[in-house]
């Protein structure tokens, strides 16, 4: 079989999805390819689901700017169709002198990439909102949230299949070959099909270099090296005596051991960083000594034995260990020379914040309005 069309998308997480979403608002027959029988089975619903408002992020990065613009988009997309998702806030908790001023350097660096928002608290302004916290001083960030992350994804799909998008589960692209006018795709699963289409965007998430090196005509100099680290998160017996998030300072390769809470209010502490070779999801138990040292530290009422393993999702970077942390790697044309084609690297967090923002970026990057 084989027929042309007009996108394919790669990945049904919820960057592709946002992607695909954009592109047939835009008109664009749009066909999504999965490997797995459900959308979302990986990284998608492996994080935090919290609506970052973008403190984290180098003043002028891309996740910088799709994050601060990204919190917009997602809230109002929520809204709008009724995805779960709660405003709860959060709090960054400094818990010496000195990681006080790090705080300092944090609110600066927010309001660089536009976050104005921030409200420095002292110790006993933070008790009175967490009376369980232990802080020397935090800043409450009032627009971080909680979103449900597959909710959103099965809206995302729905709005892309009310404008023609549709999405091929099974159906792993193996290999494509751009011809310069369009690509030639094949498709395997239990149905293996050769497609071609204009557009194609890789939004394959872990697998997105792999992928990258398979498709004949993209030189290999524009594949990325990918390196993975594993968070691992540890879910709370019992409800957790929090209403909001509760972050310590960022950590390399992560935002640190926090607690993030369920729509429904059950807190699950993570992710930790733990660098991994093999795409393997599943947590150590033995790991839960660290996580009650750190958690201790702003809360030392976690109660021995109130740990218990939960599940563990991996990010993909484009820095290793020993690197300084790497920006998202949005690449189309202008930056590979090939027409048509995006290639999404690195999306790791804040990617489930920025997915609506990514998919702008994706499109203005194709030079589709
Ligand atoms: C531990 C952790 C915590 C995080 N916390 C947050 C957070 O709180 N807030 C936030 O904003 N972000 C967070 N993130 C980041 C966020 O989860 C990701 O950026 C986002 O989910 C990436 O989505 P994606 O669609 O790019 O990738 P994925 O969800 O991984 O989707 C990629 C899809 O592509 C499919 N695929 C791969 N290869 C092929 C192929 N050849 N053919 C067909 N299909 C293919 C896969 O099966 C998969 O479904 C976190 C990430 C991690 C790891």
């Amino acid at each position: 079989m084989s027929e042309k069309i007009g996108a394919v998308v790669v990945g049904a997480g919820v960057v592709g999805l946002a992607c695909a979403r954009a592109l047939a608002l835009r008109g664009i027959e749009t066909v999504i390819l999965e490997t797995h029988d459900a959308i979302g089975q990986e990284t998608s619903s492996r994080n935090s689901e919290v609506v970052h408002a973008g403190l984290y992020y180098p003043p002028g990065s891309l996740k910088a700017q799709l994050c601060v613009e990204g919190n917009r988009l997602l809230y109002a997309f929520c809204e709008q169709h009724r995805v779960a998702h709660r405003r709860c806030g959060k709090l960054i908790v400094a818990t010496s002198a000195a990681q006080a001023e790090k705080l300092a350097a944090l609110k600066s660096q927010s309001a660089q990439n536009g976050v104005e928002d921030l409200r420095p608290l002292t110790a006993a302004e933070a008790r009175a909102l967490e009376p369980q916290l232990s802080a020397s001083a935090a800043l409450l960030s009032p627009s971080t949230g909680i979103v449900d992350s597959h909710g959103l994804m099965l809206a995302l799909q729905g709005e892309a299949e009310a404008h023609g998008a549709a999405l091929a589960l099974k159906s792993p692209l193996l290999r494509a070959e751009a011809r310069g006018d369009g690509f030639v795709l094949e498709v395997g699963g239990a149905e293996p099909m050769r497609l071609e289409c204009d557009i194609l965007i890789n939004s394959a998430g872990l697998h997105a270099a792999k992928l990258a090196a398979t498709i004949a005509g993209l030189d290999v100099r524009h594949v990325p090296k990918q390196y993975f680290a594993r968070g691992n998160y540890f879910a709370l017996a019992g409800r957790a005596p929090f209403s909001r998030l509760v972050y310590p300072l960022p950590e390399p390769g992560g935002l640190g051991v926090h607690l993030t809470l369920d729509l429904g209010g059950q807190a699950r502490f993570g992710p930790d960083v733990e660098w991994v070779d093999a795409l393997d999801c599943t947590v150590d138990p033995r790991r839960a000594d660290a996580f009650y040292a750190e958690v201790r530290q702003y809360w030392p009422g976690l109660a021995d034995g109130a740990l218990q393993p939960a599940y563990a999702g991996i990010r993909p970077k484009l820095a290793g260990p020993n690197d300084p942390a790497a920006d998202f790697l949005v690449q189309s044309e202008a930056a590979h020379g090939v027409p048509g084609l995006v290639n999404l690297f690195g999306i790791e967090s804040p990617g489930l914040t920025a997915c609506l923002a990514l998919a702008e970026r994706v499109c203005k990057g194709l030079g589709v309005r």
